[in-house]
């Protein structure tokens, strides 16, 4: 099946082709079609799925017929993070460039005099998080009865974080004859009830989770206790064939400390958490992009779907408690049909979260034998992973088959005092050359 087949325009087929994709996803074979016939769809998918252009694509057909006016958005994109509304946005941008339609971001953590503005004159696409969204509403800067279609993404994510009541509130405000599309990873009870209470007699579409068939990514345990994860971690991070990593956290705290820990040790990280502002966010994003640092430290609800290309390694310092976030984290590497490895420190404590991992994505985890917890600076007697990491960003030594010793890191950072005081796990002072800037 090409493009072509699913009644897409031509300005459409042209800025698809620019993108670079020959032929459509499974999603988008199946969502496109009944979205341009203007059906609802419950499409049960996610991200890596190419899920985004399903919608978008269409949508940018549909709208290109109608006028916008002033406060009343005629689409709307209900995402759960500012992230993942940021990246809509940028594909809005990508497959529109032929079209003349409007476009306003409403999230959090940024001024909302810009946001008022552009709503204010109008706009084809609203893509909003749910909270900023209400807040505009409250105050009688935006109504929705000129809403025609709404995209509610990754509702189980909105289920995780609460924001139910607040879809049901906002859904209840638009006109009742709209077109509603949903997507969510997975279909737990409470979505069920909130596609069958908003959608009327929609397409169900489902695609296999990307992760669990996904063997581009080569997924190891390395056993670590708590006390011992940040020295196993720096171990690995040496190995010559990690060239752009991001780690993953459970705690907002734990990130924070850690990219400081990282940093002291001479690595060249940032962090995303949700207790940064947007624009401390998205600028951290946009150094990682760029390859000013080469590891960015995440909590999940930052780092949930982002599509950063040529991330090596993912790397769990803590398992995640949720064996869905699991498949999200590991599914930032090994993009694009390139390869990828996901490394996730265990204790003695996570064994259960392991087995759960495990049961949902049907897959044994290895274990990475020579990078376990030890008492003197770790050197590694195994093989690195067998797979190579995929199109490093940047120029790479040849990956080491056996490496007699940590190497450092791609890039170093711009200071780096000699010890890391919170750090159980220090192992000597940085060299010199490795805390001169970039
Ligand atoms: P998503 O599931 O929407 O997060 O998309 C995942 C990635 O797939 C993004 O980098 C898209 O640019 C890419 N993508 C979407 N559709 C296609 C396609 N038909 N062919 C190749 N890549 C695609």
């Amino acid at each position: 099946m090409s493009f072509a087949d699913l009644g897409l325009s031509d300005e459409l087929l042209r800025a698809v082709t620019e993108a670079g994709y020959d032929s459509p996803t499974e999603i988008q074979a199946a969502a496109i079609p009944s979205i341009l016939m203007m059906r609802d769809l419950l499409g049960i998918a996610q991200t890596g799925t190419g899920k985004t252009a399903a919608f978008v694509l269409p949508m940018i057909d549909i709208l290109s017929h109608g006028r916008t006016r002033a406060m009343m958005p005629r689409s709307l994109i209900l995402e759960p993070t500012r992230e993942l509304a940021a990246q809509v946005a940028e594909n809005f941008e990508k497959y529109g460039k032929y079209h003349k339609l409007s476009m306003a971001l409403l999230i959090g953590g940024v001024q909302m005099g810009d946001q008022v503005k552009a709503l204010e004159k109008g706009v084809d696409v609203l893509i909003a998080t749910p909270g900023r969204l209400k807040d505009l509403f409250e105050r009688g800067k935006i109504l929705l009865n000129g809403c025609s279609l709404l995209v509610i993404d990754e509702a189980d994510r909105m289920l995780d974080m609460g924001f139910i009541p607040d879809i049901e509130e906002i859904c209840a405000k638009l006109p009742t004859n709209r077109q509603t599309l949903l997507f969510s990873a997975t279909m737990p009870a409470p979505i069920k009830k909130l596609a069958d209470k908003f959608l009327s007699n929609p397409k169900s579409v489902e695609v296999a989770r990307p992760a669990s068939t996904n063997t581009n990514i080569t997924q190891y345990v390395v056993p670590a206790p708590p006390r011992k994860k940040r020295e196993v971690l720096r171990a690995l991070l040496r190995q010559p064939d990690v060239k752009t990593a991001i780690i993953f956290a459970n705690r907002k705290t734990t990130v924070r400390e850690l990219v400081q820990s990282l940093k002291r040790h001479g690595f060249s990280a940032g962090e995303i958490h949700g207790d940064m502002d947007q624009p401390s966010r998205l600028k951290e994003l946009e150094r990682f992009k760029a390859e000013h640092i080469n590891i960015l430290v995440a909590s999940d609800v930052a780092a949930r779907g982002l599509d950063i290309k040529g991330v090596t390694h993912v790397f769990n310092h803590d398992v995640p408690w949720h064996p869905d976030d699991y498949v999200h984290r590991i599914g930032r590497t090994g993009r694009g049909g390139a390869t990828g490895i996901a490394i996730t420190l265990v204790s003695d404590a996570d064994a259960e979260h392991i087995d759960a991992i495990e049961k949902l994505t049907g897959h044994k985890i290895a274990t990475l034998e020579g990078f376990g917890a030890v008492d003197a600076a770790p050197a590694p007697s195994k093989p690195a992973p067998e797979k190579k990491a995929a199109r490093p960003r940047r120029e790479s030594q040849p990956a080491a088959q056996q490496p007699s010793r940590p190497k450092t890191q791609a890039k170093p950072a711009r200071s780096a005092p000699a010890r890391d005081p919170d750090d159980d796990g220090w192992n000597g002072p940085v060299p010199g050359f490795l805390s001169r800037g970039f």
